[in-house]
């Protein structure tokens, strides 16, 4: 299968279900991690435009450690808007990687980029599959079944699905831990130890599914969506 995972930032795909990309990528699935904006903002000192380009090397560290295609939108962080322009990048993203599944943030999450990141691809996957709408790659034949990763901290998330991510919670850290710049900004800006972090989230959806660590997920369950079998791993 062809599996797109599209983040808002260049660290949301690691922090919220990188155990369950590695284990697509392990089990010979292609996996295509996406992120919208370029992350420019996430530092109190380097200036944005050299943050962007760190934090595309980060991302494409971190891809490279499961075997996956690195894609960076390269939008403004906080410039994320559910516009035409940004809607037909996003069309474009899904008809060029054709995916079988899409993950992407829940529409309740904490904060502006992760929500309209998840209306847009949940917007684009539906007008992906229009003729009429021109982009560059030919428009794709199926609306794709989508599944919400976990909120940061799982705040009001309740999953439906989960993925024992046990044997490869360590490649999540990995995948991480390229972020250095994030280990940085996250336990200045937000006073978080976001190893630490990932790491208390997985087990507690562990716990609620009888394994060490998962990580949990919901499927966006609409007409056209809905599917008997199960996709994740
Ligand atoms: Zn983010």
């Amino acid at each position: 299968m062809n599996i797109l995972a599209v983040g808002a930032h260049p660290d949301d795909l690691e922090i919220l279900c990188a155990g369950t990309l590695a284990k697509y990528s392990r089990d010979g699935h292609r996996v295509s991690m996406a992120h919208l904006c370029n992350g420019n903002k996430g530092h109190h000192h380097i200036p944005p435009d050299e943050l962007a380009k760190i934090r595309d090397k980060e991302a494409a560290s971190s891809a490279k450690i499961i075997g996956a295609e690195h894609i960076n939108l390269g939008i403004e962080d906080l410039d994320v808007y559910l516009e035409r322009e940004q809607v037909l990048a996003c069309v474009e993203l899904i008809r060029r990687t054709k995916p079988d599944v899409i993950i992407t943030h829940s529409p309740d999450d904490y904060m502006p980029d992760h929500t309209v990141t998840s209306s847009l691809i949940f917007n684009a996957s539906f007008i992906a599959t229009l003729p009429h709408t021109k982009t560059e790659s030919k428009y794709f034949e199926k609306i794709t079944p989508l599944y919400y990763m976990d909120t940061v901290a799982g705040a009001k998330f309740h999953p439906t699905e989960y993925v024992d991510t046990s044997d490869t919670f360590a490649i999540k850290k990995k995948m991480l831990s390229c972020h250095q710049s994030q280990l940085k900004w996250l336990s200045e800006h937000d006073k978080v130890d976001i190893l630490e972090f990932i790491e208390v989230v997985a087990r507690f959806r562990g716990l609620q599914c009888g394994v060490l660590y998962a990580e949990g997920f919901r499927k966006a369950e609409v007409w056209g969506r809905n599917v008997t079998k199960r996709f994740l791993p």
